[in-house]
């Protein structure tokens, strides 16, 4: 009843408002959620401000690929898969080295599309730093002191004859 009215309460607001232990919510929250007694109270929650999981687990750990948001392979042999929060009840027998929950996600798309640079004379991508040349009030790229030069040469030579 407490959650038809608020789906958002937490375990620990739930644990207050009934009298028990943090534990004994949860335990609750899992029983109602298995049995598909609270089937779709992430409806009800906005898509954007969902609390996320992100976990840490060794790579050979099977998340179920349905839960997660975004997966990272780490060097080091480990990786982190984002989840909704409420999915963590989901996992059955991941060992998790660790947990943090993040309040919301933010994801600059135009940093990423940014990092793709094609140099303006050969057509390479660029992946380190470009060399930045203004010609004519333009900007451009080139990839590397040959290209700067022979971009500067063509563009000036058409320059001259506009
Ligand atoms: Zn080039």
């Amino acid at each position: 009843m407490l959650l038809k009215n608020n789906s958002r309460m937490s375990n620990s607001e739930l644990a207050e408002e009934l009298k028990v232990s943090r534990i004994t919510a949860r335990k609750v929250m899992e029983t109602l959620i298995k049995d598909g007694i609270i089937k779709n109270f992430t409806i009800s929650m906005g898509e954007e401000d969902r609390n996320l999981a992100l976990i840490l687990t060794d790579k050979s750990e099977d998340i179920p690929e349905y839960l997660i948001l975004e997966k990272y392979n780490l060097m080091d042999g480990t990786s982190v898969s984002v989840i909704y929060f409420e999915d963590l009840v989901k996992l059955k027998n991941v060992h998790v080295k660790r947990i943090e929950i993040a309040s919301s996600r933010t994801i600059n798309e135009d940093a990423s599309r940014n990092t793709v640079v094609h140099c303006d004379y050969c057509g390479r991508e660029i992946t380190d730093n470009p060399i930045t040349l203004q010609i004519a009030r333009k900007n451009y790229f080139a990839c590397c002191p040959n290209c700067e030069k022979d971009l500067r040469k063509r563009k000036e030579i058409l320059a001259e004859h506009l």
